[in-house]
């Protein structure tokens, strides 16, 4: 995820690209850059954020030109790694949003005929590809060169002294055109473009589109297509939320896309873990949650032990063996996290991060690292990167167990969507009118229900919280009454039986029950007092579809209480201070 931005027309092209970018910045804020076609192609590439006075830009002379706001994919964030990238002439620059899955081999062919790399990332591939095929016109070498590519991508392209325009491509990731009077945009969404026209068009997969400063012509295949212009009618705030009333909703929906490509993360087992008899985990918060399911899922099918420490805590009681230790860090800046990995550094254990942010400290620390791929996260409670860290975990089980999780690992993205479908009004009335909400599970559940109970309390700030079901008759019950309904996770498996009498106890108490259950279960559901569904699966499926049930669960409730759902109070999405 990034943002990437175009302009063409009459105005100085610099200041409309930087205003843009600001505007992009939700998608991406590790580093920046423009490149202006004027007598030559003018550029500027920074590592970090866009300066609030930024004089440098004035001297840009051009009118056409194209912009980038980065979430780093592939290569540390540096000036050199920030969009625009170049051919090796310096005449053609590409701005990309996406990943291009084949870039190695592109770069090895393209090395090997002389072309020269700058920069670590996949992206550059696209201008040398487009430089080899230049003979034939831009708009030619664009469309082969769209055929070498594999993966997604959303590129801007202008070129020295070319006839005043820009080719774009989309396949994958979103392209707006926006079609002013004698002057166009495009961009990843149309935030930026609402200041100056209301009438977009939105690319199609496959489009390559050449855009002047007086219309645009779209092709397919090499023929000319026709995409009618429609008028945003929503305001900037919605655009950038997708139409979501918030960003935690729209990283909920995410949630599939984020999964499959999470799972997809690891090729291979990494060396440091090659034949590892232990694991040590350190984490925070969810982070610390989505480690206790990899925890369940790794010993059930390794034999390979896993300590999952709290990263706070980490340090009172120095691991005693010097088994790998891996961190999970959202940010890569929290400092618990990060401490408790200076620690094992200390104890020279091997180590590992995982982390959403390439580039952030973690990332400095740990001999490697692993990288979420869930894009920028803006929603203060966790979602789309816990379900990454579970996808990437899982994914590392799988490995570390001879492909115990493989089949089912591919397909999990498809009971998030399943579920993102539910509705439970019925479990919402009952939640957002509740003094307390307990939420139980047993086996890698239990951790579900510790997360499902953190969401409820960050969002809508009803007191709950989670327990292995084992542990509620040793104190919890002495508070169950009607109004502390309990949320019971009750797939089928290991746990089902055990679960299922708890359940009868607790209602013996006479405090109501919600249960997310396999949908054919007739039995568990008879016995709930509200059953929410969840599609026909296995431990990894029921782990995945509980788990977003319970997000938006929480979402739901407060958003039934009025409450303030991306910025919850008392809370900061990165927590820099032990
Ligand atoms: N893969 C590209 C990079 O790492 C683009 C990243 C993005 O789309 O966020 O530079």
């Amino acid at each position: 995820v990034c943002g990437i931005i175009g302009y063409i027309g009459s105005r100085p092209a610099a200041s409309v690209l930087i205003e843009g970018l600001r505007q992009l910045e939700y998608r991406g804020y590790d580093s920046f850059g423009i490149a202006v076609n004027g007598q030559k192609i003018g550029l500027l590439k920074r590592n970090g954020r866009i300066p609030e006075d930024f004089p440098e830009i004035n001297s840009f002379l051009g009118t056409a030109g194209i912009g980038h706001t980065r979430w780093a994919t592939h290569g540390i964030p540096s000036d050199r790694n920030a969009h625009p990238h170049l051919d090796c002439s310096g005449r053609i620059a590409v701005v990309h949003n996406g990943i291009i899955e084949n870039y190695l081999s592109l770069k090895k062919e393209l090395e090997q005929g002389g072309h020269c790399f700058q920069s670590e990332t996949d992206s550059e591939v696209i201008p040398h590809l487009i430089e080899e095929y230049s003979g034939k016109g831009l708009l030619e070498a664009v469309r082969r060169a769209t055929g070498r590519l594999t993966g997604s991508y959303a590129f801007l392209v202008i070129e020295e002294g070319g006839r005043g325009r820009i080719i774009a491509a989309k396949k994958s990731s979103p392209l707006v055109i926006g079609c002013g009077d004698g002057e166009m945009l495009a961009a990843s969404d149309a935030t930026p473009i609402l200041d100056y026209t209301e009438r977009v068009i939105y690319l199609e997969d496959d489009d390559i589109a050449s855009i002047s400063p007086d219309g645009v012509e779209v092709f397919q295949n090499g023929c000319r297509v026709e995409r009618p212009a429609s008028l945003i009618e929503w305001s900037r705030e919605d655009v950038k939320r997708g139409g979501f009333p918030h960003f935690m909703e729209k990283e909920i929906f995410e949630q599939p896309e984020v999964l499959a490509n999470s799972v997809r993360v690891l090729t291979e087992l990494p060396d440091i873990l090659e034949g590892v008899k232990g694991l040590t985990l350190v984490a925070c918060g969810s982070s610390f949650h989505a480690g206790l399911i990899f925890k369940y899922l790794l010993e059930r099918v390794a034999g390979i032990p896993v300590r999952c420490e709290l990263a706070s805590e980490f340090k009172y009681h120095p691991s005693p063996a010097r088994d790998p230790v891996i961190a999970v860090t959202q940010s890569g800046e929290t400092a618990d996290t990060n401490s408790a990995l200076q620690v094992a550094r200390s104890y020279n254990c091997p180590t590992i991060a995982i982390t959403n942010v390439l580039g952030s400290s973690v990332t400095r620390i740990a001999d490697m690292v692993i990288f979420l791929k869930a894009g920028p996260e803006i929603s203060v409670a966790a979602t789309k990167s816990f379900i990454a860290q579970c996808g990437v975990l899982a994914r590392l089980a799988d490995l570390l167990s001879g492909g115990k999780y493989r089949t089912t690992l591919l397909k999990a993205n498809v009971a998030i969507s399943d579920v993102l479908r539910a509705e439970f009004e019925d479990a919402v009335d009952l939640c957002s009118g509740a003094r307390s909400l307990f939420y139980i599970g047993r086996g890698a559940f239990y951790p579900v229900a510790l997360e499902g109970a953190l969401k409820m309390k960050e969002i809508s700030y009803i007191h709950a919280e989670g327990f292995a079901a084992g542990e509620i008759k040793h104190g919890p019950f002495a508070l169950l009454s009607e109004d502390t309904p309990v949320i019971a996770v009750c797939p089928p498996g290991e746990t089902y039986e055990v679960m299922n009498s708890n359940i009868k106890e607790i209602k013996a108490r006479g405090t109501p029950v919600i249960v997310l259950g396999r949908r054919s279960d007739r039995e568990i559901s008879r016995i709930s007092d509200l059953f929410i569904p969840m599609p026909e699966g296995d431990i990894i499926t029921d782990i995945m579809a509980s788990t977003v049930i319970l997000q938006l669960l929480a979402y739901r409730t407060a958003v039934r209480l009025g409450r303030e759902i991306d910025r919850p109070k008392n809370l900061a999405k990165c927590v820099t201070v032990e």
